[in-house]
């Protein structure tokens, strides 16, 4: 569960300004792609047609064989964990932030996804900026802690599908080496991986797209894109 296909998928925000141009991609159930390109490639815009923020102007988006159109928006998101680049925090534990989606979950699957997150050190704490009658003060979380955070989140929801936008986020090494292991969690987790990413520094995925004004430049894995150079 959780095999997406682009079949010649067209999409543009402006009729006479086409953003992608006959993008044709599967990823296999479980499986990850990382998507990478300069700026204004159309990274972040593939992951808003799979999360049916808009709809392809031309093509098809599939999710196990689906059209996504021919479900309920809803259902798709369902299917779908989205971590964000710039993730907000709910002013409360770290714990209740990664509750939030199933509030029906047991302390034990919480640490249990805080651990795969690697934020099991924290979980207890509060965000940074948290105010309580109290006069607790909170704990500052680098940006990538904030996506492990909501990384945690999307592993206890456990969705067939995972989108990491970080399209245009300027991580550096230590964060992403962070983020990467997190991520090797959730793959063994059998959790189909959509990554769109700025940098080509993802290694450690099935296959990896390479975007160019909204078109396939290249694909393969990592070391057949290096082959090439
Ligand atoms: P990337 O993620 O690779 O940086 P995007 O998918 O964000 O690229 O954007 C691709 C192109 O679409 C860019 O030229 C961008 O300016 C344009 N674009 C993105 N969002 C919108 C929008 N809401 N309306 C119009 N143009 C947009
Ligand atoms: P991000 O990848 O952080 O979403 P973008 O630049 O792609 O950054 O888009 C930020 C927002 O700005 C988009 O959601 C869109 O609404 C708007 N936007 C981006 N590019 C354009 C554009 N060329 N024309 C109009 N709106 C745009």
């Amino acid at each position: 569960e959780g095999r997406i296909v682009f079949d010649d998928v067209h999409f543009h925000y402006d009729a006479n300004r086409p953003i992608l141009k006959g993008i044709d991609f599967e990823v296999p159930a479980g499986k990850s792609v990382a998507i990478v390109g300069p700026s204004g490639a159309g990274k972040s815009t593939i992951s808003r047609l799979l999360f049916r923020f808009y709809d392809v102007t031309g093509g098809a988006v599939l999710i196990d064989g689906q059209d996504v159109r021919d479900v309920a928006q809803k259902s798709v998101r369902d299917a779908i964990g989205m971590v964000p680049q710039d993730t907000v925090l709910f002013n409360d534990t770290i714990a209740y932030n990664i509750r939030y989606g199933r509030p029906d979950a047991t302390d034990e699957e919480v640490r249990e996804a805080a651990r795969m997150a690697q934020i099991h050190d924290f979980i207890e704490r509060l965000p940074d900026g948290y105010q309580a009658e109290v006069g607790e003060r909170g704990l500052k979380l680098s940006g990538g802690e904030k996506q492990r955070v909501a990384i945690a989140r999307t592993i206890l929801k456990s969705p067939p599908i995972l989108i990491l936008d970080e399209a245009t986020s300027a991580l550096d090494t230590h964060t992403e080496r962070e983020i990467q292991a997190a991520l090797d969690q959730v793959s063994k987790n059998r959790t189909t991986l959509v990554i769109a990413h700025r940098l080509s520094t993802v290694v450690n995925v099935d296959q990896i797209i390479v975007l160019a004004a909204g078109e396939i430049a290249e694909r393969g894995t990592h070391t057949e894109l290096l082959a090439k150079d």
